[in-house]
């Protein structure tokens, strides 16, 4: 498949990298100091993409790459591409679901407890030599709550049964119903009403921005906990740090930001926070099997054998390309 040449946009792990180059022409547009001439030299040749992080891929993209074939995206999430737009060109998008569900939906569970008996406050109060003055303020408690979960699919429902374990009675809301024993609520609002810790595990897009808002918080209310493993884009971040700043919540963990890798200073600034560097499937074995997933996708296509995981806006039909 060495004659098949596919163009990486920006700097992606050693697994991807090597494992594109062992089986294809791998072109590094991030080595490159005028990367768009890069591209426009090599465009016509160009029938697979892999993106890397931060970048957005959309028409513009696509018009420059006229034998384009499929998109290989590293992530679950891939709100930085226009799959739709993919779809109608006939293009294949692949994603890397599943491999990383139990390690994010753990960063989850640590996150909510971290957030809840305020860990990383605590553990910064015994480095500060303040344990040998007093005790550390006593914490809220994850005991008795109930969990509200934003987008029940594979990440929120290894979540759910995590915390099922913990004791904890569950309820969700997605755009549907599904055959599961928890609660179901038909909106936002009510699952934020009904619930003590709201978590988000809902992908980014249209469909999801800033859905948990001003409202949304007021109906968490004041001892709610609000925990964002999903997308930065589901939360109206303005509203989310006027309602930590007027204790309309209690407390958030936050693993996705609107701006990343930026935070907004106020949110850095609060003591009643944890905020993680978007770090949810970021252990070496789980980044491993993703891009490897990534480089999969790749060589099944080019093997006339259709993507392993391709999302739902560019169905596999069997006939295109391949
Ligand atoms: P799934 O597609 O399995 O689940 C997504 C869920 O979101 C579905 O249950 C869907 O339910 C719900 N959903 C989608 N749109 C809406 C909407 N408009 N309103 C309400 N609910 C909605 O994805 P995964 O569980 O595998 O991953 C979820 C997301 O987690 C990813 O898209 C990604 O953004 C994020 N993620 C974050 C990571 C991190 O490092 N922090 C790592 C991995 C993923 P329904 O269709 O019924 O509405």
């Amino acid at each position: 498949m060495k004659d098949v040449q596919i163009l990486m946009l920006s700097q992606m792990a050693p697994v991807v990298v090597d494992g594109i180059a062992k089986h294809f022409t791998l072109h590094k547009a991030w080595e490159h100091p005028d990367r768009d001439a890069f591209i426009s030299s090599v465009a016509s040749d160009i029938r697979g993409l892999a993106p890397g992080t931060h970048y957005r891929v959309n028409g513009a993209i696509f018009d420059m790459l006229p034998n384009l074939e499929i998109v290989s995206n590293m992530g679950v999430g891939y709100d930085t591409i226009d799959a739709k737009e993919a779809g109608r060109r006939g293009l294949i998008v692949t994603n890397t679901p599943d491999v990383l569900t139990d390690e994010v939906a753990d960063l989850t569970v640590g996150l909510l407890l971290a957030t809840v008996r305020q860990l990383p406050q605590v553990d910064r109060y015994l480095r500060a030599g303040e344990w040998l003055k007093k005790p550390y303020p006593l914490t809220a408690t994850l005991r008795g709550r109930k969990v509200g979960i934003l987008g029940l699919g594979r990440i929120g429902k290894a979540v759910a049964k995590r915390l099922e374990a913990f004791g904890l009675e569950i309820g969700y809301h997605g755009r549907s119903k599904q055959d599961v024993p928890y609660r179901y609520e038909a909106s936002l609002v009510g699952l934020a009403g009904w619930c003590d810790v709201l978590v988000s595990v809902a992908p980014g897009g249209a469909s999801t921005d800033g859905i948990v808002n001003a409202e949304v918080f007021k109906a968490l209310g004041p001892d709610g906990i609000f925990v964002n493993v999903g997308r930065g884009s589901v939360v109206d971040e303005p509203a989310l740090i006027e309602a930590l700043k007027t204790k309309t919540i209690l407390s958030a963990g936050l693993d996705v930001f609107v701006d990343e890798p930026r935070v907004p200073a106020e949110l850095i600034a609060m003591d009643h926070v944890v905020l993680l560097p978007h770090v949810g499937s970021a252990s070496v074995e789980t980044r491993r099997a993703m891009g490897q997933l990534v480089v999969d996708n790749l060589v099944s296509w080019f093997s006339g054998k259709g993507p392993i995981t391709p999302v739902s806006e560019t169905p596999y039909t069997g006939s295109a390309f391949a």
